[in-house]
């Protein structure tokens, strides 16, 4: 059985202040929870700050990007290793917003995963399809794509390290869902590729999240189908009571 995994996405929101008063919130709610793996990736600037706050808690700490090298001259990025030293164990990749207005290619991604596994952050690892894409027809070769390059030459013991998030573009911050046939139609074919990239047992044990206007509403449903393995949560990540229904969905 797989454990299910909601992750919060506060992307570009929340003060220090603001940040500590969320994850102190969702801590009082959902400190003692352990069904669910429950993950606040708050901005870089709420790290440290949302860390000390849920800390002797079971909720866990991610952030929405990184670098890949380990350090030197690239001015305004982060390493695994400073995210490490702030008792991050997660890291969000190739978010679809990362890929539309920062360039990021599934070979950057690619890089980025190894780096996070070789610091032993486990990669949230974002695949989606655009509403053209979807129209054409194309989502299954593009998601294809992205799991193959994303992934790349990653051993089966690397791939059990990570998690999958399919996020179709069209259903990001838009309102829209994914209704839960086509969500669970798309999960099916991504297993059914790490199949094929590794074997049966990796299939089995890789969570793959839904995301994309996920809400109380629709949740339970969402991650009530047998290939989804839980939630990445952008807006309603904002408020500490749809979070804390969303992950009380996951149970
Ligand atoms: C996201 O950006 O990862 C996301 C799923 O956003 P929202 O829930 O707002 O659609």
């Amino acid at each position: 059985m797989r454990k299910p995994i909601v992750a919060g996405n506060w992307k570009m929101n929340k003060t220090v202040a603001e940040a500590i008063e969320l994850a102190a919130a969702i801590k009082r709610e959902l400190g003692d929870c352990k069904d669910v793996d429950i993950v606040l990736c708050p901005p870089f600037t709420a790290i440290q700050a949302v860390s000390e706050t849920i800390t002797g808690s079971h909720v866990d700490l991610g952030a929405q990007n990184m670098h890949w090298e380990k350090s030197g001259a690239f001015t305004g990025e982060i390493s695994a290793a400073m995210l490490r030293e702030l008792y991050c164990h997660y890291v969000i990749l190739g978010h679809s917003e990362r890929r539309q207005y920062f360039g990021e290619t599934d070979a950057i991604v690619n890089k980025k995963v190894k780096a996070a596994l070789a610091a032993n952050l486990k990669p949230i690892v974002c695949i989606g399809e655009t509403l053209e894409e979807r129209e054409a027809g194309r989502t299954e070769e593009v998601i294809e794509t992205q799991v193959r390059g994303s992934l790349a030459d990653l051993t089966p013991r690397d791939l059990v390290e990570c998690i999958l998030a399919y996020e179709p573009v069209w259903a990001i911050g838009t309102g829209k869902t994914a209704t839960p046939e086509q969500a669970q139609e798309v999960h099916a074919f991504i297993r059914g590729l790490l199949r094929d990239i590794a074997d049966e047992a990796v299939a089995q044990s890789v969570r793959i999240q839904y995301g994309g206007s996920m809400k109380p509403a629709n949740a339970r449903e969402l991650m009530g189908q047998p290939d989804i393995d839980g939630g990445l949560i952008g807006g309603a990540a904002l408020e500490a009571r749809s979070f804390v229904e969303i992950v009380r969905g996951a149970i």
